[in-house]
């Protein structure tokens, strides 16, 4: 792919070179004679080089391809993260490293060190403004994930904050206390990590996310995590608190944060906003319509409902009360926004088969919210 004001106008081109972005490229290859071309503003994986070092996968990854059942965080379904990674639960950098690995591989064709700063729609043509020029294509898949937009709170003192996602937040000065807000899967994530570093940890959520139950993973904390919880709560130092967080102030170097029942709590070191994240569309916020809860509207075909070749990848992609937010349920929408995308501009897409008999291609997500036997 060229990068110079002169390029031709490309079929595709992927914002991001994450899970999202390099999948949604390996299902775009096998499209027969498509040209695209991922962008990547920092290097690929980036949102998992920039991971603090303390977390790890939640979902496992094991070597199942052969049977039909692919690595559940695998992106091509030719790849086992565990195979290459040799371990179930990989950190940021190794999962980076598979995604590199990946897209040597496969050979796609992904610019590292180049941001999308503009983006433009006129007349069927996405113009795509980098500071290394500009480049046009039929589609955009905006892929540019949620880690780099994590949501703050709205209550007074809220600055004096840090966000689960800083690394600062998950390396207090010993022995301290701390108060976690928020209590899914990031806030007990970093609540389990710190009292197992020898900090006493206060986390307050009103929704009670610790005691949900079913069998979605997107609405309930991953086994793991709650295996985790069960060790940190024989600890005593680790108190769950069913209250809304409503102020933090700060006196004499101490922190301190107020419940919607007006109980305090002291934290030594900034308290935690483990307040999770919204997506990061940067400039294509304005091409999408909004749900009433925030998150991009998008059509049966993951598509902006304003504007024609527009795609959303990743975990940003809701449908009703269906968040694709993990890897294993976002991959399934690869092959399918790749199929759309061929029989559009009239392409053999028959390689995509090969997605659909390895159980990586959901085309109607509706039947996605099955609660399992047990
Ligand atoms: C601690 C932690 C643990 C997690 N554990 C799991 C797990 O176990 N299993 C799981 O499935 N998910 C897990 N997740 C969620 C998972 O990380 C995300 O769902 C996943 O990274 C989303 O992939 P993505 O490709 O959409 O986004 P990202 O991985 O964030 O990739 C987006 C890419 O886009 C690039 N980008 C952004 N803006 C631009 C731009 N303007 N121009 C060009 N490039 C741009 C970024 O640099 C980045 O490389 C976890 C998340 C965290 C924070």
């Amino acid at each position: 792919m060229s990068r110079t004001e002169a390029s031709p106008t490309v079929d595709v081109l992927i914002a991001g070179g994450g899970p999202a972005g390099i999948g949604s490229a390996l299902a775009l290859q096998a499209v027969e004679g498509l040209t695209f071309g991922v962008l990547e503003r920092g290097s690929v994986g980036q949102s998992y080089r920039d991971w603090p070092r303390w977390t790890r996968f939640l979902t496992p990854s094991f070597t199942g391809n052969a049977f039909g059942a692919i690595d559940i965080n695998a992106v091509h379904p030719e790849t086992s993260p565990a195979l290459l990674l040799q371990t179930d639960y990989p950190s940021g950098e190794a999962y980076a490293h598979y995604l590199s690995k990946v897209t040597e591989s496969f050979e796609l064709p992904v610019v590292e060190n180049t941001p999308i700063e503009t983006v433009r729609y006129d007349r069927g043509i996405y113009t795509v403004g980098t500071p290394r020029g500009v480049l046009t294509a039929r589609s955009l898949i905006w892929a540019g994930g949620e880690f780099a937009a994590p949501h703050m709170l709205d209550i007074p003192g809220a600055d004096l904050g840090r966000h689960s996602s800083r690394a600062d937040a998950w390396e207090p000065p010993p022995a301290s206390r701390l108060v976690v807000i928020g209590g899914y899967e990031s806030g007990i994530d970093i609540a389990c990590s710190l009292v197992a570093r020898g900090h006493r940890v206060t986390v307050l959520d009103p929704a009670k996310p610790w005691e949900n139950t079913g069998s979605d993973p997107s609405l309930t904390l991953a086994p793991r995590t709650r295996q985790r919880l069960r060790v940190s709560q024989a600890s005593d130092n680790l108190s769950l608190v069913p209250h809304a967080a409503t102020a933090i102030t700060r006196t004499n170097g101490a922190y301190s944060v107020t419940d919607a029942t007006g109980a305090r709590y002291v934290s030594t070191a900034p308290p935690i906003l483990a307040t999770g994240y919204r997506p990061n569309l940067g400039p294509v916020a304005q091409l999408f319509e909004r749900r009433a809860d925030g998150w991009p509207l998008l059509t049966a075909d993951d598509e902006s409902t304003l504007h024609p070749g527009l795609f959303l990848s990743g975990p940003s992609v809701r449908h009703k009360n269906l968040h694709l937010c993990f890897i294993y349920k976002f991959r399934q929408r690869f092959a399918h926004v790749a199929n759309v995308i061929g029989e559009r501009l009239d392409r053999d897409t028959t390689a995509l088969r090969a997605w659909k008999l390895a159980g990586m291609m959901v085309e109607d997500v509706s039947c996605c919210d099955k609660e399992c036997v047990c």
